[in-house]
């Protein structure tokens, strides 16, 4: 039992809750609860944690926040939206929002991707696009197209789909007897040992992508159904494709009738400083799943962006009564909805799309100052995301980056550990002395930690 769960409260005015029965995501549930860390309020940059202590956000909440928090325009939609219609079931009926905020997803989505279909998280988006690709090629004639190829260290949340096409040991290995028949995984893009150190899209590993040719041989083009990728990996620690490699998928998908997925969830809505990287890297997949940034995190929601061709290809499939047998009850929910077209307003209106990319020089030789401090091995960015590479500690890999991301909290700043990877992805509003001082923050803790 914690400290703060014998005593109930602390010195600050917060009440401490009683932290027993919450099972948390992704968390090492006694090492938390022993040293919890409890956010309370924010505000722009700002989070105020429960003993009133102010805490600068560098990973945009998790990667979600890119018009920073507290954003009024948000708030004040979602409490008219609540008064006005709280909900409106989502089968064979409908609400005027919905079709306004495809319409307006529409206007940033790459041209021929212009038909969406909401979810209510990145998982969700994931498994309905998987499904989605099942469905075009069974429409399409070719109901043989049914293998899935994702790729070593891709993070595609926890549906058995998303864990199944995804690439982190740990997420599947629980589960390795209950996944997704039938999936194959192209190597990974990581490769320190040539690419150490550089800025935007490495030099080595093209030749990764030819992988595709070999898996295609292997299995027959006529039994796969889809790739998918992040074009830049996130969750496993900002992992940055070489230059011309999604390029290259998309060439080698194209020449065999295979559909290619983009994973958005993080690189969509701004933060590569374009609304979506297949905007900034120029290549345009078949579907792109997305949620967190589309209404700031402010309420779960996600969203597929699909095809003309599959949407229309489903419509005229072989299902008379229904083209695409999935959904969710909260699929398009009004509320989300209503914080969705507010957030897409502030990223218009703010033009924080470009301002990422104006930050984007700025922010990368601010991140690679850090090059040269002990135990750095590697540092790597894009847009306004970055990732700090330490050499795990004697103690075990991830006890580094774990203290790191601990003593960063303790001293006024949010940072992401992956393993012993900070990564950095601010909200699109950070002015450059912030960013300074998150680069101090991690300069600081890697010195203390050592
Ligand atoms: N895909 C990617 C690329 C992600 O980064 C994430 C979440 N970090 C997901 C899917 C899953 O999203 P969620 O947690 O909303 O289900």
């Amino acid at each position: 039992m914690s400290e703060y769960q014998q005593n109930g409260t602390s010195d600050s005015s917060q009440t401490w809750p009683n932290m027993a029965h919450f099972w948390m995501p992704f968390t090492a549930n006694k090492q938390f609860k022993a040293n919890p860390r409890l956010l309370v309020s924010a505000q722009g940059m700002y989070y105020t944690d429960i003993e009133g202590n102010k805490i600068l956000d560098a990973t945009a909440g998790l990667w979600c926040c890119n018009a920073g928090h507290g954003r009024q325009e948000i708030s004040e939609a979602v409490s008219k939206q609540i008064s006005q219609l709280d909900f409106a079931p989502s089968f064979q009926m409908g609400h005027p929002l919905a079709f306004e905020l495809a319409d307006k997803l529409c206007q940033l989505s790459p041209d021929g991707l212009e038909k969406v279909f909401f979810t209510n998280s990145g998982s969700e988006s994931v498994d309905t696009a998987l499904k989605m690709a099942l469905c075009y090629h069974r429409a399409n004639g070719q109901a043989t197209r049914t293998r899935f190829i994702g790729r070593e260290l891709g993070y595609h949340g926890v549906g058995f789909g998303g864990i199944s096409v995804g690439g982190i040991g740990n997420n599947r290995k629980t589960f390795s007897q209950q996944l997704l028949q039938g999936v194959d995984h192209l190597p990974h893009t990581l490769d320190i040992a040539n690419n150490a150190f550089s800025h935007g899209l490495p030099p080595h590993g093209l030749d990764k992508a030819e992988v595709l040719e070999q898996l295609i041989t292997l299995h027959g083009a006529e039994n796969i159904a889809a790739v998918i990728v992040e074009p830049m990996s996130g969750s496993a620690g900002v992992i940055l494709p070489a230059d011309g490699y999604l390029k290259r998928l998309r060439e080698i998908t194209h020449k065999h009738g295979i559909l290619l997925i983009f994973d958005e969830v993080i690189t969509g809505f701004g933060r590569l400083g374009a609304a979506f990287a297949s905007e900034r890297w120029q290549v345009t997949p078949d579907m792109i799943t997305t949620a967190k940034a589309i209404n700031n995190g402010a309420i779960p929601m996600g969203a597929v962006f699909v095809s003309n061709t599959i949407h229309d290809t489903c419509m005229h499939g072989p299902d008379e009564l229904i083209e695409f047998f999935h959904g969710y009850t909260y699929s398009g929910h009004p509320v989300a909805a209503a914080s969705a077209l507010a957030t897409l307003s502030i990223y218009e209106n703010e033009q924080l799309f470009d301002r990422a990319k104006g930050l984007e020089l700025y922010f990368e030789q601010a991140v690679h100052s850090l090059k040269g401090l002990p135990n750095v091995i590697d540092i790597r960015n894009t847009g306004l995301v970055a990732g700090i590479q330490l050499a795990p500690s004697d103690k075990g890999v991830g006890k580094r980056g774990y203290a790191i991301f601990d003593h960063c909290f303790r001293q006024g700043a949010l940072v992401r550990a992956t393993a012993d990877i900070i990564a950095l992805s601010p909200p699109l509003i950070v002015e450059k002395s912030q960013i300074d001082d998150m680069v101090n923050h991690i300069s600081d803790a890697i010195n203390a930690v050592g």
